[in-house]
């Protein structure tokens, strides 16, 4: 709005000062020749008083011998020619011989002024005013979008929130993958002379929270180099055709302070596989892609900038961007494994003050499966309780508590739930504990509770005690029984027909464990092959669909298998809850005093495993 209200004025100003130019022009045509009328003219012809005639355009008038006279200009019909006049009004020969006549072209100021200014002004005015506007329109633009400009965030080496590989935790693989590129980037004379070609492009691979963007920012920081950030989804961004223009400018930014990292955080956004689009497909993704494609292979390898790119899904990419120039060069995050774990326990607890009783490595234990992100995240839920409860220094079971708020966000104790529901929770979450208690390839049941977290009504926590990197198919058959759990003790103590919706995605997700035994690894009487390849197509933007390779009938094969898998799990699951009543109804009753219990109490409870 201050703009449009800058412009305005402007536009206001502007035709001020015309309407003053109009009003001199006008003046002018007030204050010069004094005007005569015919008569007057023939008279002082006819007396010899005047020495010419000058005729222009339409206007006629008169300079006298006497030459302190103003020109006279004559008050004439409008089409009446100064031959009609001499016709007409009886001007002597005699005279007429000692005048001269002259014929001037039309005065162009007079012209322009008299007959062009009033249409061409407004629309002077008109086109000016719009000028302003859409310039003022494309200045807000620029302010609020970075209109054509990709205004990356720019680190400068002496950041004070400069990463180095100090910081990254673990990771050691990548890190040393990199290490060449900082090198590079450090000195590229030392790499060219020698002939070496570095490469252009890094991908950085990983699921979320592995720290991709973190390792990207510490090589910046390592080879003290400006870093360009840019998050792919910042390039498509309502207006089309913005999206290159934000590339070609993000890479002249990044070669104007080479050598320098241009990062393009969640690449994915913008690098999915061409061509599956619907409707030709030439979409503002596309074409974003492309400039990216291009300014890679744009500038000359030695100039030393190198792209590094992050994306946690790198089966969708175009293959095109993974060729040789581009990003050729992948380096694969992992999460972190126990010793990482703790590693990066260490880098966040830095600067909270822990007790001294913490073992950072008893909690790298409690937390397989969790990224650097949910690490971090731990260490500062743990300083929040901490906080909230009045205490100096953060504790082991500050912290022990926040892994559970991690895993399945904040508890809601507040909710409230009627006595029979919270029977319901107690039953049904028991029914998971017995089932994954009894089943020993299960990992451990650490805690059940009844109060809700998340989404979730109550939970049961089980725990591995070690880094698992592969799953054997008694695993998934005894996880997908402790899955089943809960449905099953519902059916059984409430009946059929009174089972509740709180299963429903305990059956989801044990339908998709079942779904990917028989499709993905081969576990089922189908035997030994895969089905669906799970290539990405990419319908109107986004949507996935699995790309079938396989026949209908086939589809009611792996139906059919699907239906066995689960069906046995609930046999094994019943038959597991039958046998162990009583044991069921202890930890019920110790559930509905307790709410929570911890892995001691299910021991004493369940008694040991086998
Ligand atoms: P990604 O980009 O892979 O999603 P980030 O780099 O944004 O993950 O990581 C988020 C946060 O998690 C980081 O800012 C850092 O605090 C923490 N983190 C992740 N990995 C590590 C690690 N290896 N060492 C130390 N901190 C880490
Ligand atoms: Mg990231
Ligand atoms: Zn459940």
């Amino acid at each position: 709005m201050r703009h449009f209200l800058k412009n305005f004025i402007i536009v206001f100003v502007a035709l001020f000062v015309i309407a003053g130019i109009l009003g001199l022009v006008k003046n002018e045509q007030n204050k010069g020749p004094e005007t005569v009328s015919i008569s007057k003219m023939v008279e002082e012809i006819n007396a010899g008083q005047v020495k010419k005639v000058i005729i222009q355009g339409d206007s006629l008038s008169l300079q006298l011998k006497d030459e302190k006279a103003k020109l006279q200009k004559v008050q004439k019909e409008p089409n009446g020619t100064f031959g009609d006049i001499v016709k007409n009004y009886g001007i002597t020969d005699a005279s007429l011989k000692q005048l001269s006549v002259e014929v001037k072209g039309e005065s162009s100021l007079k012209f322009w002024a008299g007959n062009l200014l009033p249409v061409l002004l407004p629309l002077a005015i008109f086109i000016l005013f719009f000028y302003f506007m859409t310039r003022g329109v494309q200045g807000m633009n620029s302010k609020a979008m970075g209109f054509g400009q990709s205004n990356p965030r720019q680190t400068t080496p002496d950041d004070k929130n400069k990463k180095t590989f100090a910081d990254v935790a673990g990771a050691k693989e990548s890190k040393q993958e990199l290490v060449e590129v900082v090198d590079f980037l450090k000195d590229p004379k030392k790499f060219t002379e020698m002939g070496a070609k570095i490469p252009k492009g890094v991908l950085l691979v990983g699921s979320p929270g592995t720290g991709k963007t973190l390792l990207a920012r510490a090589v910046a920081g390592e080879a003290n180099v400006p870093f360009f950030n840019m998050s792919g989804s910042e390039f498509v961004e309502m207006f089309v055709g913005v999206g290159a223009s934000r590339v070609r400018d993000l890479f002249n930014k990044a070669k104007k302070e080479a050598p320098a990292i241009v990062f393009i955080d969640e690449i994915d956004a913008v690098g999915r596989r061409r061509g599956a689009g619907m409707g030709g497909g030439h979409d503002e993704r596309e074409q974003t892609l492309n400039q990216i494609l291009v300014e890679m292979d744009g500038f000359d390898p030695n100039l030393g900038v190198i792209v590094v790119a992050a994306t946690n899904r790198p089966d969708v990419l175009d293959p095109a961007l993974l060729r040789p120039g581009r990003f050729d060069r992948r380096v694969t995050l992992d999460l972190p494994d126990i010793k990482d774990r703790e590693e990066i326990l260490g880098i966040h607890a830095k600067n909270k003050p822990l007790e001294s009783t913490v073992s950072l490595r008893k909690i790298a234990e409690r937390t397989p499966g969790f990224s650097g992100a949910d690490l971090a995240n731990l260490l500062n839920e743990a300083a929040i309780l901490t906080v909230r409860r009045g205490l100096k220094k953060v504790g082991e079971l500050e912290i022990l508590e926040s892994i559970e708020k991690v895993l399945l966000g904040p508890e809601r104790k507040n909710r409230i739930i009627s006595d029979h529901e919270k029977k319901i929770t107690a039953y049904h979450e028991a029914g998971h504990a017995i089932v994954g208690h009894y089943s020993i390839h299960c990992d451990p049941v650490r805690k059940v509770s009844v109060i809700s977290r998340g989404s979730a009504g109550g939970y049961t926590l089980k725990m591995p005690t070690e880094d698992k990197h592969y799953h054997t198919l008694a695993q998934f058959r005894d996880e997908l029984a402790m899955m089943l759990g809960g449905y099953v003790v519902e059916k059984i103590i409430f009946g059929d027909d009174m089972i509740s919706t709180g299963p429903s995605s305990d059956l989801k997700n044990a339908t998709e464990v079942a779904q990917a035994m028989v499709t993905r690894y081969g576990m089922s009487a189908l035997g030994t092959r895969t089905f669906g390849d799970h290539p990405e197509m990419v319908f109107l933007g986004g949507g996935k669909a699995d790309q079938k390779d396989y026949s209908e009938k086939t589809a009611e094969a792996i139906d059919k298998e699907v239906g066995n898998f689960l069906a046995e799990a609930e046999k094994r699951a019943r038959e597991v809850v039958d046998s162990h009543r009583p044991q069921l109804e202890d930890m019920v009753k110790e559930l509905m005093v307790k709410e929570t219990i911890e892995q001691e109490d299910i021991e004493r409870i369940l008694g040991s495993r086998a």
